[in-house]
Formats: structure tokens, C-alpha cells, sequence
């Protein structure tokens, strides 16, 4: 990175303040006490929380650092995630509890209680082991939103084999590399599921990419929209071969560091890597976090995570997290507009959801799309709502806070990534007092700081990159088959420290806020220039619902501003004018200082997302300088490009 990224501009002010319910602070299941004792001692804070979890075979060491970046966490323990996940609730007396309830996207539902849940993955387990899986195999799962991926996965897990789960919405091209990638013996899918109203078929996918590859020696398929498929002879039904099995299965217990699962990153900056997570670590810090961040009361609290299990977000909490703890969970197959855009609402109110985990670019798009659709929704059970996957700009965390948690429910904006398997920095409900657009604080155990390019850690007030000082227990490992690739990633920018690609400022309180992936910083006039910020600005005028903004060459300034906005529903009929977009840039020059003003501003109807709903601005990039847009591969949808160009002609600069 060029000097010129040694520090990074502050430039929002944020003054506003949430403190957390005086009722949720009172029997808030982790207190301000965890900071300083996790500080004191790390090592033994961490081993207090694998405690959580039944081991079969005690660890000898809570941590084996001996060779970074190479991590052993409990080494020398053994366990088994499955068991942890659904027997040992059974055994607890927890078996008529539920696990999750699902919602088919056409509106069919089906109820799995731990003691279901622990019939099913017994009896999946045991066709696993028919179908020639054993321990060390990787088996890939390509499936819709349908309670058999959690059961194959949690399968998977029992019996020692390495699942990959691959989004059900890649084409057969990602998900033969995939699927090479880590050798699979073993393809899990469906015939579809059911997504905007109609089956979207999987199969078809699959016949493609499995055509050329040549590990593969079965693909087991859930019949779940009843279309047509082709069969091939390597093809086996579920309901052939996993319904007729035994529904007991005895677990073995396996290695802490027995590899749990690979998982490709969304591919926001390019191709995907193969990120690999192990077992008790793992297991230890999703488990935690989701008791901590979410305040979880395994047996009151209804719990729903709107992410697809095909991302982080799912695996470590719609999966391991939420059943480690005992949690009853809402699943849902669809489409937040199918066949309504109150979909999601109604589901709060159908199953009294108190916990709700979800995206900024959805609260975006929900903002968009008007205040009165959830007004309509009876959402009073909520307590503590959540946001993953971008930072949220401050006014979409006081829209989310007000008319989703109707100003009652605090706000935990949750930073974290593919490979830190588990939550690093985030407020807890009971005890820290909300900044919208932060994420405040690392969590109890971990140790994340702002640093200039030099690694020293910023003052208050400063910006920089942001870091990881210490191993945390659901670390990645390595990416998969590639261990040199992993320390030249994560491990070469600062001696001794993960860095995570992204940009962050620490405020004068010395609380965490995000800025966006360093990639992405702008250089205008000398100044480094985070996109967040920017973005953040237009979102707070009342006519944005969603911007994004990306530097391009300027002759003067070096870099200009270039952002693209998508005014919300109601802003009316005069947003194209040159008006709204006078309006707009002042807008910002006012809240930011005339350093941050865009040179130019293109009002869009869409932006380039990831199929994770992350915003591509690398493309956006592309546009603004007027090149050739770059790698779509990982592109939501390959149309958008296409939209926005179409939009260039009146994108003449202004002043
Ligand atoms: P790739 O690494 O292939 O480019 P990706 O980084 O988009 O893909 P993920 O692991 O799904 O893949 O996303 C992690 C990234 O998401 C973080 O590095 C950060 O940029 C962003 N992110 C996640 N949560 C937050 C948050 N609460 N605030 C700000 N940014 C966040
Ligand atoms: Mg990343």
C-alpha cells in the first residue's frame, strides 16, 4: 500500500446515543465484568467458554501458537460438533423444544424439535456412511434454504467428513471449481427450491459441473419441488436412500482441529478463497458470540437469521451457533418480496421472532421501499436486532432501529468475516450504549486495533487498517490447499498481524467504526477518503435509500468522487433533475466538509451487488473511469452493469 494510505480521514460526526434497556441490562447474559476478565487472561476466558460446549476428551493446551499463523486451539480435545449441536439437548431433557421452524417460500411450513432434528441427522449419517463417505472426505452441498442442508451439514459433521457448501444461486462453473477445488465424493442437492414464486432448479446445475469432475461418486437429491429432473446413473434419491436408514447413530468424537468445513469467500475484491474451519475452536467462539452479542434465552427467545447458509453468516449463525446454544430458530426458503414485499414482517409476527439478524442491503431495500409495509406487521415481539455484511450507514441503523425495533430494541452491527468464523467486534445489548453506523467495540477475548501503515495503533479520533493482534479460537486455518496463499493474504502486511483488508476509525471514545475495504479508499487532494463515510452521507438525506461511491482519476484533485444513488420510494418524480443532484452534493459538502463533495452523482436503479448482497464498487470503478467493467464472475446480476452504463450519457460532471 502506497504511504499515501498511512492514515485514513474522519470525517462523520455521529452524537447520537442508544443505551440499552434498563430490563435487558438487568439479566443480560454477559456484563461489562467479561471485558476486563477476558483481558486479564485470554487464554483461560477462552477456555471458560469452550466449557460451554461437551468435550469427550479434555484439551492439554488451550492454545498452540507455536508456529504462526498456524493456530491449534484445545489441542490434545475431542469432541463432536453434532453431538453438541443435537444430542446432548435430547439428553437434557430439551427434545420436544424446536429447533427450527420453516417456512417454505409458497408458504408450507414444517416444525423440526431437537429430538426430530436428531432422528434425521442419525439417519443421514448413516446414509452417508452407505454411500462411501468416511471421515476426512469432503462432501459438497449445493441445496436451497430446506431444513436437509442443516441436516446434511450437521451429518457431514458427526461422521468427520469436510463438508463445502456452495450458494445455491452459483452456476455450474463456480461450483465445478469448487467442487474440485477440494475433491468432493459426495454432491448434496435438490431438484429446486422454490424461489420469486416458482421452482428454480439446482439439478440441472449440478448434471452440468459434475460432468468434469472426477472425485465425485454420488449425487444424493432432495425432491423438493417434484419437477422433472434428468437421472443419471451416479444419481441417488434422499428419499430412497436416507428414509429407510436407522435413526440412531452413535457419534465418535473427532480431533479439536479436525477440519469442520471449507467455505469460498463472496468474491467483493475477486476470486474467492477456500477458507478453512476446524471443530472445537470453532465451535467455542460461534457458540459464545451468539450467546453474547444476540443475548440469547435458549427457552424463550425465537431467533431468525435472514442470511443464506450458503454464507458465513448462515453456517456460523442459522447452523452451529444457534444449536450449540439449544436455540429455537425461524428458517426461511424465499424471497423477502414473495408474494409480498412484508414477507419477512410477517414472519415475525407468525412465529413472535425476538431476535432478528440481517444485511444492511436489505434494510436498504426496505427503506426503499416505505416506512407503512412493516408498519402494517404486528413486530412487538422483537428484543435485540442485528446487521452483518457491510457497514450500515447511520441512517439506515435509526430507520432499522426505529421501524423495525420500534426505538426499543438496541441495534448490534456485528464485524466479521468468512474467516474469523465468528463475531470480532459488535456491542453487547446489555451493556454497551449504541453509536448508529458503529460497531464499537472488539468483544471480550479479542484483540482488534486501528493501525497506520507502520502497525502502530492510531489515537483516538484517527484512521487506518484495521487488525487482529492475538489468535481467536474460530480463526480460519488456512485456505484450503494453499497454506502459502494464507500467510501472504491475512499475515504479510504487518508482522505478526492478521489484517483484514478493511479500513476502520477509531472515534474519541476509541470505539471501532468501519469504513469500508481499504481497496476502496480514495485519494482527493491528498486526503484518504473512505467510501463508507461518503456513502453514509447520501443515505442520511431523506430522498437516498442506497449509494455507493468509488474514486476516479481526476486531473486536479488526483482522485474525484463518483456516486451512484438509488433514491427511496417516496422521493418523488424530480430525482433525475440537475436540482436533486445540486442538492445532493451540497448535501454531503455540508455534512462532511467540501473535501468529501462528488464531483459527480448518477442516479441508478440498482448497484452491483455479490450474491451475498455486498456492494462491487470495483466495478463501479470501472464506469466511473470508463473502462470496461472487469471480472462479473461473482456478480449477483450480470444485468446491472448494463443498466448503470446505460445511465453514462447524462452523467456529466456538474460546476
Ligand atoms: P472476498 O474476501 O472474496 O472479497 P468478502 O470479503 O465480501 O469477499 P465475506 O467474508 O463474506 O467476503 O465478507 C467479509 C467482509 O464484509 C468484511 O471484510 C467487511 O468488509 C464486510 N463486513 C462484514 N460485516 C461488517 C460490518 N458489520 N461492518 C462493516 N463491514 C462489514
Ligand atoms: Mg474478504
Amino acid at each position: 500500500m502506497s504511504e499515501s494510505q498511512e492514515t485514513l480521514s474522519n470525517l462523520l460526526q455521529e452524537t447520537r446515543r442508544f443505551p440499552p434497556p434498563a430490563e435487558l441490562a438487568e439479566s443480560a447474559n454477559v456484563t461489562a465484568e467479561a471485558y476486563e476478565r477476558a483481558a486479564a487472561d485470554r487464554l483461560g476466558f477462552w477456555a471458560e467458554q469452550a466449557d460451554r460446549l461437551t468435550w469427550t476428551k479434555r484439551w492439554d493446551d488451550v492454545l498452540d501458537w507455536s508456529n504462526p499463523p498456524f493456530a491449534k486451539w484445545f489441542v490434545g480435545g475431542e469432541l463432536n460438533i453434532a453431538y453438541n449441536c443435537v444430542d446432548r439437548h435430547v439428553e437434557n431433557g430439551h427434545g420436544d423444544r424446536v429447533a427450527y421452524h420453516w417456512e417454505g417460500e409458497p408458504g408450507d411450513a414444517r416444525t423440526l424439535t431437537y429430538a426430530d432434528l436428531q432422528k434425521e441427522v442419525a439417519k443421514a449419517s448413516n446414509a452417508l456412511l452407505e454411500l462411501g463417505v468416511r471421515k476426512g472426505d469432503r462432501v459438497a452441498i449445493y441445496m436451497p434454504m430446506i431444513p436437509e442442508l442443516p441436516i446434511s451439514m450437521l451429518a457431514c459433521a458427526r461422521i468427520g467428513a469436510t463438508h463445502s457448501v456452495v450458494f445455491g444461486g452459483f452456476s455450474a462453473d463456480a461450483l465445478r471449481t469448487r467442487i474440485d477445488d477440494a475433491a468432493a465424493k459426495l454432491v448434496i442437492t435438490a431438484d429446486g427450491g422454490y424461489r420469486r414464486g416458482k421452482p428454480s432448479a439446482l439439478k440441472p446445475t449440478v448434471d452440468e459441473a459434475v460432468q468434469s469432475t472426477p472425485s465425485v461418486e454420488k449425487v444424493l437429491v432432495v425432491r423438493r419441488t417434484g419437477e422433472p429432473v434428468a437421472e443419471h446413473e451416479r444419481d441417488v434419491w434422499w428419499h430412497d436412500v436416507v428414509e429407510r436408514q436407522n435413526d440412531t447413530h452413535t457419534a465418535e468424537p473427532h480431533d479439536s482441529e479436525h477440519p469442520l468445513y471449507i467455505l469460498y469467500t463472496s468474491g467483493t475484491t475477486g476470486k474467492p478463497k477456500g477458507i478453512l474451519h476446524t471443530t472445537g475452536g470453532y465451535l467455542t467462539q460461534v457458540a459464545y458470540t451468539h450467546h453474547a452479542v444476540f443475548d440469547l434465552k435458549p427457552e424463550t427467545d425465537v431467533y431468525w437469521c435472514s442470511a443464506d447458509i450458503g454464507w458465513v453468516t448462515g453456517h456460523s449463525y442459522i447452523v452451529y451457533g444457534p444449536l450449540a446454544n439449544g436455540a429455537t430458530s425461524v428458517m426461511y426458503e424465499g424471497t423477502p418480496d414473495t408474494p409480498h414485499r412484508g414477507r419477512w414482517w410477517e414472519i415475525i409476527q407468525k412465529y413472535k421472532v425476538s431476535i432478528f439478524y440481517t444485511a444492511p442491503t436489505a434494510i436498504r431495500t426496505f427503506m426503499k421501499w416505505g416506512d407503512d409495509i412493516p408498519a402494517q406487521y404486528d413486530l412487538s415481539s422483537l428484543r435485540v436486532i442485528g446487521s452483518v455484511g457491510e457497514p450500515i450507514n447511520p441512517e439506515a441503523y435509526v430507520w432499522y432501529r426505529e421501524h423495525i425495533g420500534a426505538s426499543r430494541c438496541p441495534v448490534v452491527d456485528t464485524w466479521w468475516q468468512t474467516e474469523t468464523g465468528a463475531i470480532m467486534i459488535s456491542p453487547l445489548p446489555g451493556v454497551t450504549a449504541g453509536k448508529p453506523g458503529a460497531a464499537m467495540r472488539p468483544l471480550p477475548g479479542i484483540a482488534a486495533d486501528v493501525v497506520d501503515d507502520q502497525a502502530r495503533p492510531v489515537p483516538n479520533g484517527g484512521g487506518g487498517f484495521l487488525t487482529l493482534q492475538e489468535p481467536w479460537p474460530s480463526m480460519l486455518r488456512t485456505i484450503w490447499g494453499d497454506d502459502e496463499r494464507y500467510v501472504k493474504t491475512y499475515w504479510s502486511r504487518f508482522e505478526g498481524l492478521y489484517f483484514a483488508g478493511d479500513g476502520a476509525k477509531k472515534d474519541e471514545d476509541g470505539d471501532i467504526w468501519l469504513l469500508g475495504r481499504v481497496d476502496d479508499v480514495m485519494l482527493v487532494s491528498g486526503h484518504n477518503i473512505s467510501t463508507t463515510e461518503v456513502e453514509s452521507a447520501l443515505v442520511s438525506h431523506p430522498k437516498v435509500a442506497e449509494a455507493a461511491v468509488v474514486g476516479a482519476t481526476d486531473p486536479v484533485t488526483g482522485q474525484a468522487i463518483v456516486a451512484f444513488v438509488i433514491p427511496r420510494g417516496s422521493a418523488g418524480e424530480d430525482v433525475e433533475g440537475e436540482d436533486f443532484l445540486k442538492e445532493l452534493r451540497n448535501h454531503v459538502a455540508h455534512t462532511l466538509g467540501p473535501i468529501a463533495k462528488p464531483r459527480q452523482i448518477m442516479i441508478v436503479p440498482e448497484l452491483p451487488k455479490t450474491r451475498s448482497g455486498k456492494i462491487m464498487r470495483r466495478l463501479l470503478r470501472d464506469v466511473a473511469e470508463n473502462r470496461s467493467v472487469g471480472d462479473v464472475t461473482t456478480l449477483a446480476d450480470s444485468t446491472v452493469m448494463n443498466l448503470i452504463s446505460e445511465k453514462l450519457p447524462s452523467a456529466k460532471s456538474e460546476d
